[in-house]
């Protein structure tokens, strides 16, 4: 093992998990690995092409 294995910090590891696009902790979609609050998932959504099934 060399000396340079832990000189970085532990940002991006698991704890807290913010929207990718406005930053948000709150209401985060974990499904799909997205990283996305719901606002954000609901624009992406629609331009990824998800639609409603209902
Ligand atoms: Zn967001």
């Amino acid at each position: 093992m060399s000396a340079q294995t832990n000189n970085t910090k532990n940002t991006n590891k698991k704890g807290r998990r913010q929207c990718i696009r406005c930053g948000t902790y709150k209401g985060l979609i974990r499904s799909y690995n997205l990283n996305l609050c719901r606002r954000c998932f609901r624009e992406v959504a629609e331009k990824l092409g998800f639609k409603k099934y209902s």
